[in-house]
């Protein structure tokens, strides 16, 4: 089913818990070189998905090949080719950072001679030369991040597989994370990552959109942006926004006003419509009603999390 032009290649991925369809027919490809985004909301499905591409977790139905390799088939055949850093970093909180390096060579079969050469390529990318002998639980949530990642390459896996990397990392850290990642798509590793930060969307190559188990959108962020939206973002500055945000969706839902969605965003309000620049006058009329006063109303251009979210409400 693949060529040898595609790193990952997934087709009607399914997996079921029971009654509970946890993965539902989940289809992708993942070209060389890309860094491909796994995008939603908790509980959506991505570790699922990521264990069963792993050869961890056995598919209900469907099929995976990673490298060329049926891994239903043959999942120890790609092994030694990819890396995975998993959820909670599975480091060990009393080891040291080189101990940490050292058990996973090891455990990855690294000779002596590869494993002091691949650790301080690892402790040099992480930027952790000068911290080997920290103890794990002393480094913070962006360092032991990279210790993580580290530890994921040192094999030299042609594929990454990161499941969610960035989550509980302040903004700073999650910043140079990407720029690592950056760096080894430079050295030609491909990479595979999830995150439930819709604003990371804007870092990858291409990505797919995941809810209640089902891809509902995919493409390049540009790819999604034009097709995902109907209509245009207004910004509205009000004196509340919280309330603003009901009021106006109670008037969407009773067809007082035509609009796509309504959605707070940090202490504004974003509404989605066709042509919404010319409901201004309404919406305003609509918050004042409600007593609340609305400020300056913009059409700005939008964000990725605007667009997802249009496409999670349709
Ligand atoms: P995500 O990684 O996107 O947060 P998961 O893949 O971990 O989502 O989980 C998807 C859904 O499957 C969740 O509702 C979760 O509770 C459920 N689930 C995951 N693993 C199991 C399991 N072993 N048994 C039953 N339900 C599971
Ligand atoms: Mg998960």
């Amino acid at each position: 089913m693949t060529t040898e032009r595609t790193t990952i290649v997934t087709e009607n991925l399914v997996k079921r818990f029971g009654e509970f369809t946890a993965v539902d027919e989940v289809s992708f490809a993942v070209h060389p070189g890309e860094i491909f985004g796994f995008l939603g909301p908790n509980g959506s499905g991505k570790t699922t998905t990521i264990r069963m591409m792993l050869g961890l977790l056995t598919p209900t139905s469907g099929n995976v090949e990673v490298l060329g390799v049926p891994v239903l088939e043959q999942p120890e055949a790609i092994r030694g080719r990819v890396g995975y850093m998993s959820q909670r970093f599975s480091l060990y909180n009393d080891l040291t950072v080189l101990q940490n390096l050292r058990f996973y060579g090891t455990a990855y079969g690294l000779s002596n001679k590869e494993l002091n050469q691949q650790i301080d390529r690892a402790l040099q990318m992480a930027g952790l030369e000068g911290r080997e002998n920290v103890r794990t639980h002393e480094l913070s949530g962006g360092w032991r991040q990279r210790l993580a990642l580290g530890a994921a390459i040192l094999h030299e896996p042609e594929v990454l597989f990161l499941d969610e990397p960035t989550a509980g990392v302040d903004p700073l850290s999650r910043r140079d994370f990407w720029e690592l990642l950056y760096q080894l798509v430079a050295d030609g590793v491909t990479v595979f990552v999830t995150t439930h930060y819709m604003d990371e969307a804007e870092h990858c190559h291409r990505l797919a959109l995941l809810q209640r188990g089902q891809i509902i959108a995919s493409g390049s962020p540009d790819e999604m942006r034009n097709q995902g939206m109907h209509g245009q973002v207004l910004e509205i500055v009000s004196s509340d926004s919280a309330r603003a945000v009901k009021v106006l969706r109670a008037a969407k839902i009773e067809g007082r006003l035509p609009l796509e969605s309504v959605e707070l965003y940090g202490s504004l309000v974003h509404v989605i419509a066709e042509g919404v620049e010319s409901l201004q006058d309404a919406l305003a009329l609509e918050l004042k009603q409600s007593e609340i006063e609305s400020g300056r109303m913009a059409v700005i251009e939008p964000s990725l999390e605007d667009v997802f979210i249009a496409y999670m409400r349709d």
